[in-house]
């Protein structure tokens, strides 16, 4: 046994693999051992692990600009801005580097909105089990159970409403609140799906209150739903977007997008050093260029109703509490708490592992790569049955 990550500051528990290539759906580890990779840097490489597109793109604009600084314009970023106008309808763009920065940003947006034109409204309105980043405002925003706790005092301003309860999001509203924010799927909170009529509800609540709506696609957006945005599946269109994770398709970088009318910041209210830096934009434009395909966004709701299949199929033979999902971000509801057991199992399966997560003790969750081959996905499932089966009492009927 290697004990590794003595120099770390200690954050969490990592198995003992150390990673050292991937490629597609595959990763492998520094003993050769190879495995099928669910997981994909958390929901990040849409594209699977270090596509041609991605690799080429970084290597490209590296050797030709890496930074010349945020004070001035660079093509890569003002390419993914055009192009990302062009596939999602809002008019403007802010790029950043992780989820929770663009969140922050769209929060910012939203009270500098309200202070110009709502009076001062500023309150943000979120739900339980909501997760919108680890900056301290943004955990402030997430409706983790906990979190309010852990680093207080915690900044102000956020309050929730109860998950797909249009009644709740009526009584919580004030003449304070100024922007409403949601994932359309909760990610971390455990694949929860929003109700379209709440949704729904929720766009038309908003509007008539001047209340913005902001999506979170963070974790939802580029593809991971089966359409190039989650938002699409609802019918409505929010006034903000937040993106991130699939859009770098594994590298650092994420936006705002916001309707023209929001465009309200003043020059120097927001900013930061990698903000539009031209090899992760570079990087980001190439991802979302291949992956703003009908195709491919075609191919990812295929490869969504066998992995849905073969779930319901695994639930049934061990008598699990079903999956449920949107497009290839997903989950298996076990009837016990054993999910990490089991995301143990999967990993050290051999002669090839299976990479899970588990963000809820008795539920996993799937995120593979938007590309990822139904030979592949089927290899996964059979992979999946047999770390069930180690885990669980025998198979009720195999
Ligand atoms: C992962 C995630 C975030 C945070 O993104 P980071 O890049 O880790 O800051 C925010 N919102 C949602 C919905 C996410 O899934």
């Amino acid at each position: 046994m290697r004990t590794l990550g003595q120099t770390f500051i200690t954050v969490n528990q990592r198995p003992e693999q150390v990673f050292v290539r991937g490629r597609g759906s595959w990763l492998e580890d520094d003993q050769g051992k190879r495995y099928l990779d669910l997981l994909q840097g958390w929901a990040v490489n849409n594209l699977g692990h270090c596509p041609d597109v991605l690799t080429q793109a970084l290597l490209t604009q590296a050797r030709q600009l890496v930074n010349p600084s945020p004070a001035f314009y660079n093509r890569p970023a003002l390419d993914l801005a055009q192009k990302l106008v062009d596939v999602s309808g809002f008019d403007r763009v802010f790029l950043a580097s992780s989820g929770a920065e663009a969140n922050e940003g769209a929060v910012k947006l939203a009270r500098r909105w309200g202070a110009k034109r709502r009076g001062g409204a500023y309150a943000m309105l979120g739900f339980d089990h909501g997760f919108h980043g680890r900056s301290l405002a943004m955990m402030s925003a997430s409706g983790k159970p906990g979190w309010d706790a852990i680093y207080a005092p915690m900044p102000t301003g956020f309050q929730k409403a109860r998950w797909n309860d249009i009644d709740s999001v009526q009584c919580a509203l004030t003449s304070d609140t100024v922007a409403v924010m949601l994932e359309l799927v909760q990610g971390e909170g455990g694949v929860n799906v929003a109700d379209k009529g709440f949704v729904r509800e929720l766009r038309a609540l908003c509007t008539e209150r001047d209340v913005l709506l902001i999506v979170d696609e963070v974790q939802t957006g580029v593809g991971r739903c089966g359409r190039l945005f989650a938002h699409q599946w609802f019918d409505v269109q929010p006034d903000i977007m937040t993106l991130a994770k699939g859009l770098g398709g594994g590298v650092p970088l994420s936006a705002v997008l916001c309707q023209e009318r929001f465009n309200v910041f003043e020059p120097g209210d927001q900013g930061g050093t990698y903000c539009g830096n031209p090899v992760m934009a570079a990087a980001g434009l190439a991802v979302l260029n291949a992956i703003a395909q009908e195709p491919l966004l075609e191919q990812v709701r295929q490869r969504a109703e066998q992995l849905s299949g073969g779930l319901v199929q695994l639930s049934q033979r061990y008598g699990l509490k079903g999956e449920r999902g949107l497009g290839l971000l997903r989950a298996l509801v076990l009837s016990s708490d054993c999910a990490e057991a089991v995301v143990v199992a999967a990993r050290e399966l051999a002669p090839v592992g299976l990479l899970l997560n588990a963000p809820r003790p008795d539920l996993l969750r799937f995120m593979p790569a938007l590309n990822i081959t139904e030979a592949e996905l089927q290899q996964s499932l059979a992979l999946l049955d047999k770390a069930l089966a180690q885990v669980l009492s025998a198979p009720v009927h195999h």
